[in-house]
């Protein structure tokens, strides 16, 4: 039932990220009063630390690059990759929203330069737009337009319980002890990876990467979300979804991109992938192998001219990231031991344990490959396809173990409202971004598709929240 204004706000957020923030700010412009609790000491979350591409299509910028694009191509590209784990009715709202997600940003003050559209991974159309200023400058127009409006924010307030009325409405929540009352609530908290138990429980996938697992994010971020919802009834789904990066595990820094110019293999000697294809079916192609990792096998000549991928430099420029793939990097690993070095490819092979006789084919196979100038296997670039022929050899080790978007949570319908375990809706009770189980799938679509789910869901559920207590007709 909408509340008659009887309560403290019409609308709580719980989190002050991209979801939270573009909720906030629809249900303020509905009419609702609405109250944006953080738990961090600054309002921005991992949207602040992104790199901020949102992928969308049907754009202004699409159409100035006279890109051939739909709203079913893209739907189709997505459900190819992810099968039916994000529902029809949620994959439609995002896909039909997301054009209008980018225009709403850039009513707020972000700027999506024509020239910063880019394909994710080289094949599909490009679809994600990149801000100028990245992640940070959409948390900060985001954070500059909610103090433009009659909101209040509340931070260092993590929130861990919802309340329900009698009749099992969400009508608030309750922190340190006092209730806050509210026509609806939407939980906005990130997600699950500052959580070491939960990630063990949602993505036991992970467990394979042992001490490798990491997770950079919002350290606030720690599942509280999942948690308030499921004390409600909600569904949990999203298990074993989301993005985990490759890493060699030298540093613990921010890998995105991995060497194009090395072979991957798994640990029976097998090549599992095209080396420069997008960082996420590196991910993939490692998660499917029985023992989540894999080895970078490559040469002396390899290793003296390893220089960065050019789809890297602008993060390096900018600090945001480190290199570990660079000779002097690579040297030292060399000699900590990290990476297995050898005169011959059957005897590396018997180093790191995998059959030297299908190892030694797989090289063969892929300098052939290199010296016919077509990658027959995987269909890699010719110029990233240089033979394995100088010795020493080498070997490093490589698992999926950068915990980076997860996508463990309540299930939501597409109009980011809560579901039970029966699927129907609890009533007052909206959710979007990292929050939710099952709106970025189980597989990582590619660069954008998270900020553009979590803003497109936020402004729904902020929506949808206001229209719930009262506040739009
Ligand atoms: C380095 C990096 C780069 C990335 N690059 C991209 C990219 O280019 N494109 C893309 O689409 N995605 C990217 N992502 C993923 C993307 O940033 C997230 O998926 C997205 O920002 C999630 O938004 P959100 O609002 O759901 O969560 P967040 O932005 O994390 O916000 C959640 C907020 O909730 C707060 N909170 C948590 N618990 C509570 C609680 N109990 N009570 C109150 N507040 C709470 C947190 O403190 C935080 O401020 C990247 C992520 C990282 C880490």
């Amino acid at each position: 039932m909408p509340n008659e204004r009887t309560t403290d706000y019409d609308v709580l957020v719980i989190g002050g990220g991209g979801a939270g923030l573009s909720a906030a700010i629809t249900a303020s412009d509905a009419g609702a009063r609405v109250a944006l609790l953080e738990a961090g000491s600054r309002l921005g979350g991992s949207t602040a630390l992104a790199g901020g591409y949102l992928y969308a299509t049907g754009t202004w910028q699409q159409s100035e690059q006279q890109v051939e694009d739909s709203v079913a191509a893209m739907v189709d590209d997505i459900r190819a990759i992810e099968g039916d784990s994000i529902p029809e009715g949620v994959l439609w709202r995002f896909a039909e929203g997301c054009a209008d997600t980018v225009a709403w940003l850039e009513q707020q003050g972000v700027e999506f330069p024509v020239e910063r559209l880019v394909s994710a991974d080289g094949r599909m159309p490009p679809r994600s737009h990149e801000p100028t200023g990245g992640g940070a400058a959409i948390a900060e127009r985001l954070d500059y337009q909610v103090s433009r409006r009659p909101i209040d924010v509340v931070l260092n307030s993590r929130v861990t319980r919802l309340c329900r009325d009698a009749s099992g409405v969400i009508n608030g929540i309750e922190i340190d002890g006092e209730q806050i009352t509210a026509g609806a609530v939407v939980v906005a908290c990130g997600g699950i990876g500052g959580d070491d138990e939960l990630l063990d429980r949602m993505c036991p996938k992970s467990i394979r990467g042992g001490d490798w697992r990491w997770f950079i994010g919002c350290e606030t971020n720690r599942g509280d979300g999942l948690r308030m919802c499921e004390a409600q009834g909600a569904r949990i789904t999203g298990e074993d979804s989301g993005l985990f990066l490759m890493t060699p595990n030298f540093y613990r820094d921010l890998e995105v991109i991995g060497p194009s110019w090395v072979l991957l293999v798994n640990s029976e000697g097998r090549r599992i992938a095209r080396e420069d294809g997008a960082y996420w079916e590196l991910s993939e192609a490692l998660e499917a192998q029985v023992d989540g990792r894999g080895y970078c096998v490559f040469d002396q000549l390899q290793m003296q001219s390893a220089a960065p991928d050019p789809r890297v430099l602008e993060a390096l420029e900018q600090g945001a990231i480190t290199l570990s793939w660079i000779p002097r990097v690579l040297q030292e690993q060399v000699d900590r031991g990290k990476i297995l070095m050898a005169d011959s490819i059957a005897e590396l092979a018997r180093k790191t344990g995998i059959d030297a006789v299908t190892l030694e084919s797989t090289v063969a196979r892929y300098n052939d490959n290199a010296a016919q100038g077509v990658d027959r296997d995987f269909g890699k670039q010719p110029a990233n396809l240089t033979p394995i022929e100088s010795a020493p050899f080498y070997a490093a080790e490589v698992r999926p173990a950068i915990a980076i978007v997860l996508g463990a949570g309540p299930a939501i319908d597409s109009r980011a409202r809560v579901l039970n375990t029966a699927g129907a809706a609890i009533p007052g009770l909206f959710a979007a971004g990292d929050a939710v189980g099952n709106s970025y799938g189980r597989y990582y679509v590619g660069s954008g598709y998270a900020i553009a789910s979590a803003i497109t869901f936020g402004r729904a559920a902020g929506e949808e929240a206001a229209r719930h207590a009262g506040c739009i007709a």
